[in-house]
């Protein structure tokens, strides 16, 4: 759908951000003044807000309709039952729920996190209060998470013939700069296992935090149903953990889980490059039917003063790198979430328009269950 713009939007939106062609040509031309109604319109038949409702239990259980209403968003669901005092607003169960903006703004600061604007550029550029921006960027993030873990199929790596590049951050092939400035007085690194998939261009990093322990998840889903939101899908089974927390203890069992990761994401017949601390070539044949090679071996080999292996090894991890250091300074949750995001963000967010696009449709399908629908009325 093509749509001019006309003159008379508030134009908010610098020109990097008008690139988003799928905002400038089907979402703005609604956010006009006294569009709302079709903006609305385009909600429901996105399943951004909810097409049909349900006067609360507690009151009579009958079917709800939009009517005007003296509230932000214009409109309530109200009962269509004479008398009963069933409403509920319009962005009940929605991603926008429980944010405090016009949805208009809501749907800019979507934007803002597609272009990976940081919190502070977006209210800034949108006058919105940070911890508004704060909280639809973390709405997104979590979106984004939930959709990497529920589709393992979109990451299965390698190929027959193919090659995958297996590393465990901090390591040297990857974050030299990283070692070098960390001291052995503080907290151990969280260690990241990341597989780069060379059949893609640039190629494609799956990554894992390693060293999970069974009570994060358990309370991780704990808080999920506290919410009411559906669980995730699991990651890989983790072997046991004994209480014993010695360093050969911890590699060895960082080993394991690295190998077991191999055996579920990466397809029979690919070759794994990888260092012989983590991927060991014999237990990966033993354990997973993949064959290997050493990244030792490809690098003993580079000439002295061209060095190509180990800066291509570097080139492949550069983005990973960054986003390991970054994961460092964030709690465990948030750590992996944020890792999620960068894998979304590699398939499903290739361009500003693409990643607009492809987030509300991950919305859509995150929030289109009519299970909350029933809870919290309204009392007016
Ligand atoms: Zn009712």
């Amino acid at each position: 759908m093509k749509v001019d713009i006309k003159d008379d939007i508030d134009i908010k939106w610098s020109e990097s951000e008008r690139s988003c062609g799928y905002f400038v040509n089907v979402i703005w031309p609604l956010l006009e003044r006294g569009h709302e109604v079709d903006l609305y319109n385009w909600l429901k038949d996105q399943c951004l807000l909810r097409r049909t409702g349900k006067c609360p239990e507690k009151f009579c259980g009958t079917d709800m309709t939009w009517t005007k209403a003296r509230v932000r968003d214009k409109f309530n669901w109200q009962c269509t039952i004479s008398g009963c005092v069933g409403r509920l607003p319009i962005r009940h169960g929605s991603f926008f729920s429980n944010i405090h903006c016009e949805i208009k703004k809501a749907l800019e600061v979507v934007l803002g996190w597609c272009e990976r604007r940081s919190i502070e550029e977006c209210s800034l550029h949108l006058d919105l209060l940070p911890k508004v921006v704060s909280r639809i960027y973390k709405q997104c993030i979590e979106v984004a998470a939930d959709y990497v873990s529920m589709h393992p199929e979109e990451w299965s790596l390698g190929a027959l013939g193919g090659v995958v590049v297996v590393d465990v951050f901090p390591s040297i092939y990857m974050s030299p700069k990283f070692l070098a400035k960390t001291s052995p007085t503080e907290p151990r690194p969280k260690r990241i296992l990341c597989i780069a998939d060379l059949k893609c261009l640039p190629p494609r990093i799956w990554m894992s935090l390693l060293d999970e322990k069974p009570e994060d998840r358990k309370k991780e889903k704990r808080e999920k149903k506290e919410n009411g939101e559906d669980g995730m899908a699991s990651p890989p089974p983790k072997r046991k953990r004994s209480g014993t927390k010695s360093l050969a203890d911890r590699e060895e069992k960082g080993v394991g889980a690295v190998l077991a990761h191999l055996a579920q994401v990466v397809l029979p017949g690919t070759k794994v490059v990888g260092s012989s601390r983590w991927v060991p070539l014999q237990p990966l044949q033993r354990l997973t039917g993949l064959s290997g090679t050493s990244v030792e071996s490809l690098v003993a080999l580079d000439k002295p003063d061209s060095k190509s292996a180990l800066n291509n090894l570097r080139e492949i991890w550069k983005t990973a790198a960054e986003i390991c250091e970054e994961a460092q300074g964030l709690p465990r949750k948030d750590a992996r979430c944020y890792i999620l995001e960068y894998m979304w963000r590699q398939i499903h967010g290739s361009s500003i328009s693409s990643a607009m696009e492809n987030i509300l449709r991950h919305i859509a399908m995150k929030y289109s269950s009519d299970k909350i629908f029933e809870s919290n009325a309204l009392f007016n």
